[in-house]
């Protein structure tokens, strides 16, 4: 039986096939079959109706695969119903159903994000980000070629791979968090295609031997290693994000099931950080407001003496990795952010000249660094350099 002749099976009662006047199961499943084959048909259809270009040639080509992979599933499927039990048949099913539904939301999101993008709402926000993540790609040699979304959260999807902002954000000030979620992208990229016995094979064989072990440990290896990538790939920019708007010093030793401790991600991504002498006073001051931030809710400032060599033991692993490996994607645009973030700080100068081979990380470090020698209540004043910050990174991203 194929989906297409599925279709056309009967899913009213039928006297002719069951006597008790119900529905027979194999009927039911054929029926369900052809309704979620259609379904993946007028996703494809959709993706190509509605995501304009030129982001839809970013994404067409893989999810086409995918959704294609999900339609031949359920045409072996279709084929094998006759001669399946009841239970297989269903449990088969349910197994492809959970696969469609995780790519329907994917795809969903990703026909909002871009028509969300496509009438401006994102206020260029989007475009910035992909040039960001398309300057990684380069430097770290992994074809990334996909657009960023708004969507609820910042998250990678593994299957369109396509990166998401969080919503409503306009501003460059969380833009350094696309970062964490390229390296993600990086790591799964490790894990899936890489066995090539350069140094990146240790970080694929620790993401494995996790995996194996729960899924958390996984997640706990992904996440440290997407915040060091982000770290030693674009500067203190991001450990000022990630310490200063995003952590939560109440919680901050509280795993999550997707996330390991705040507190274990800020003290990696500042010996991250403290690798360069040059960050120095930034690393220093970011450490002391974590420090104090845990002391004033009442969180202890070191972790339990039992979970220090698992955690130490992950920081050597990864240090090894990023020394080793991926010294090519270090951040190298210091001696440009320190002169560009006393331009940007200057609100009297209208027209900002960046140093030659500026870069949008340079621009992010820039602005952060300009805004720790803010006080934090100056909102008017920060809210004025984010917007100058942006300004000079629309132009870059042209
Ligand atoms: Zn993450």
């Amino acid at each position: 039986m194929s989906v297409a002749s599925a279709g056309s099976f009967p899913v009213s009662p039928s006297p002719s096939s069951n006597d008790s006047a119900g529905i027979r199961i194999g009927e039911l499943l054929a029926a369900r079959i052809a309704a979620l084959d259609s379904g993946l048909q007028r996703t494809v259809w959709l993706l190509n109706q509605r995501i304009a270009e030129p982001l839809r040639a970013r994404v067409l080509a893989r999810l086409s695969r995918v959704l294609g992979e999900a339609r031949q599933d359920l045409n072996r499927l279709a084929k094998d119903l006759p001669n399946l039990k009841a239970g297989d048949s269903a449990r088969r099913y349910r197994a492809i159903r959970e696969q469609c539904d995780r790519l329907f939301r994917e795809c969903l999101a990703l026909i909002e994000g871009s028509l969300y993008r496509e009438a401006g709402a994102d206020g260029g926000l989007c475009r910035i980000a992909d040039s960001l993540i398309d300057d990684l790609s380069r430097r770290s040699d992994e074809p990334w070629g996909r657009f960023t979304i708004l969507s609820e959260g910042e998250y990678f999807g593994e299957m369109a791979e396509i990166i998401r902002l969080r919503f409503p954000e306009n501003s460059i000030w969380s833009l350094p968090l696309a970062a964490h979620e390229f390296g993600h992208f990086f790591a799964r990229s490790v894990e899936v295609k890489r066995n090539d016995g350069s140094d990146l094979d240790s970080l694929r064989t620790r993401l494995m031997l996790a995996k194996k072990h729960s899924d958390y440990a996984w997640r706990r290896v992904h996440e440290h290693f997407a915040d060091l990538f982000a770290t030693y790939a674009i500067g203190p920019a991001f450990a000022c994000v990630s310490i200063l708007l995003r952590f939560d010093p109440e919680s901050a030793w509280q795993a999550f099931a997707e996330h390991p401790p705040d507190a274990d991600r800020a003290e990696m991504i500042l010996m991250g950080l403290r690798k360069k002498q040059e960050y120095r006073w930034i690393t220093d001051f970011l450490e002391a407001t974590w420090r104090d931030a845990l002391a004033q809710c009442g969180q202890r400032a070191v972790r339990e003496d039992k979970d220090q060599p698992a955690f130490k033991a992950l920081w050597d692993e990864l240090d090894f990795v990023f020394s080793h490996a991926l010294e090519g994607i270090a951040y190298d645009g210091w001696l440009r952010a320190v002169p560009l973030q006393a331009e940007l700080s200057d609100l009297n100068q209208s027209r900002i000249v960046p140093p030659a081979g500026s870069n949008i990380a340079d621009v992010l470090n820039a602005a952060w660094s300009g805004r720790l020698k803010l006080h934090p209540g100056a909102t008017a004043t920060i809210d004025l350099l984010g917007q100058r910050a942006f300004v000079l990174c629309d132009r870059l991203a042209a």
